[in-house]
């Protein structure tokens, strides 16, 4: 039964995110706030009242991505009634342009403005909304998020960055860093224990840096009491900086079964003098010695990080000195992309002096080592057995059962009964770069 008085009342809605993890949690979140207020879940774009883009402004890309979105949006609000909106880092970043006369755009909504989501699209009914201005601290939400997954679960520490790494946007999207209190960071943990959630996927800029000053708990203690939560047997985190890793977190990390042994650390390049000029505030030695220790403490743990190729400057010796580093380091799993200009950072306003050739050729060399490292690496583990959590049924073949192992790689494997939200103990029989396929071979219970 709806309620009339509901602002949203009868209205479906559909997301759109592009980006991150976070912004994956904000939709989530932003669907609370849109379901609290009377409208429902439409599943697809072409069957909702009012769209909301979640966008990603980290990289040019992205961003063109989102104006084609926009203009497939305006075609559909041609031919029918539609309200759509656009929130997240371009929200943020180009309040004023988006709503231009021709954009169709009704609303725009920042990230402190997202509780106030549902009246803002019913107020855009009658007018074109902007709703992105800046508080200070933290807000914890008003209503639960409507979650994507059943079993595995974004649990939000901490927003923004104080880093302003000299190629990234994010402080100017996502602001100061804001710390989640601990209290509540344990009672949305505790609610998804409550709720079977197998995994705690702890997200933030900067989860490494994590501080509650009223209780005085840093990173390395949360991850201790959310490991006290009964319930979730798995517990990841992303991203951390390698600016902020102390030898603490990993003898924290050792010493804490349920935190998986995988660990994402943006390294962006191998080269010292990069790392200088993006100033990330380690050098390569200084990563290189982060990975000694994490191996010696835990010499499972799988390792993956971020890759910027093309930097400003980046001279094909330091080039280089990146693909000597993925040779060394042999990661589990990399993101790699071409460096692209954005506004407001520093990087912006020194020559873009790589060519788009020059960028292309070096991502294509990066990607096929690292394909190399993971092929070989994935080889070691045939025949050997790994622990999977199923999170659902692979796209192509749902006969076939998808899950990630604690090193986070992508398995596909069968099974002779349904054992989606279960942990499962996967023979590994064959492998690609990347991904694993086998057999269930035993359930874990728990
Ligand atoms: S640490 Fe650097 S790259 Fe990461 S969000 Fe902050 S400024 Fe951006």
């Amino acid at each position: 039964m709806t309620d009339p008085r509901l602002p949203l009342d009868g209205l479906r809605f559909a997301f759109h995110t592009f980006g991150c993890q976070m912004n994956e949690n904000d939709s989530e979140r932003l669907a609370g706030y849109l379901a609290a207020a009377g409208a429902a879940p439409a599943g697809l774009i072409e069957s909702a009242d009012v769209v909301v883009v979640n966008t990603c402004s980290v990289r040019a890309k992205s961003e063109e991505k989102l104006y084609s979105l926009l203009g497939r949006l305006r075609t559909l609000k041609k031919r029918r009634p539609l309200l759509f909106g656009v929130v997240g880092c371009v929200a943020q970043l180009r309040k004023d342009m988006l709503p231009g006369l021709k954009s169709g755009v009704d609303f725009v909504v920042g990230f402190d403005q997202y509780p106030r989501i549902a009246e803002i699209i019913a107020e855009s009914r009658g007018r074109k909304m902007i709703a992105a201005s800046r508080s200070r601290g933290w807000k914890e939400g008003t209503v639960p998020p409507i979650r994507e997954s059943a079993v595995s679960g974004f649990v939000t520490i901490m927003e923004g960055c104080d880093n302003f790494c000299a190629y990234c946007v994010v402080p100017f999207t996502r602001g100061r860093e804001k710390f989640r209190p601990v209290e509540a960071v344990l009672a949305e943990v505790r609610d998804l224990a409550a709720h079977g959630f197998r995994e705690i996927q702890l997200l933030g800029q900067n989860v490494n840096n994590y501080a509650d000053s009223a209780s005085g708990t840093d990173f390395a203690d949360l991850l201790g009491r959310i490991a006290a939560v009964p319930g979730p047997e798995w517990i990841r985190f992303i991203t951390s900086h390698p600016k902020n890793f102390t030898p603490s977190l990993a003898r924290a990390m050792a010493a804490t079964p349920k935190v998986c042994r995988q660990f994402h650390l943006p390294i962006q390049s191998g080269s010292s003098r990069v790392l200088e000029r993006m100033k990330r505030g380690y050098s390569r030695e200084d990563y290189l010695e982060t990975v000694r220790t994490l191996r010696s403490l835990m010499p499972e743990i799988r390792l993956s990080a971020d890759i910027i190729v093309g930097y400003p400057g980046e001279t094909t010796e330091e080039f280089g000195e990146t693909l000597s580093a993925l040779a060394e380091i042999k990661f589990a799993n990399i993101f790699s992309f071409c460096y692209s200009p954005r506004p407001l950072t520093a990087a912006a306003r020194i020559a873009d002096d790589v060519s788009t050739e020059v960028k292309r050729s070096r991502l294509m060399e990066v990607q096929a080592l690292q394909k190399e490292i993971q092929t070989t690496f994935h080889k070691t583990m045939i025949g050997r057995t790994e622990r999977v959590l199923c999170t659902g049924r692979s796209k192509k073949d749902p006969a076939v059962f998808a899950g990630r192992s604690e090193g986070n790689q992508v398995v596909n494997f069968r099974a002779d009964r349904d054992v989606v939200g279960r942990f499962v103990d996967v023979e590994i029989l064959s492998v690609g770069p990347y991904s694993l396929r086998g057999r269930a071979v035993s359930l874990y219970n728990k």
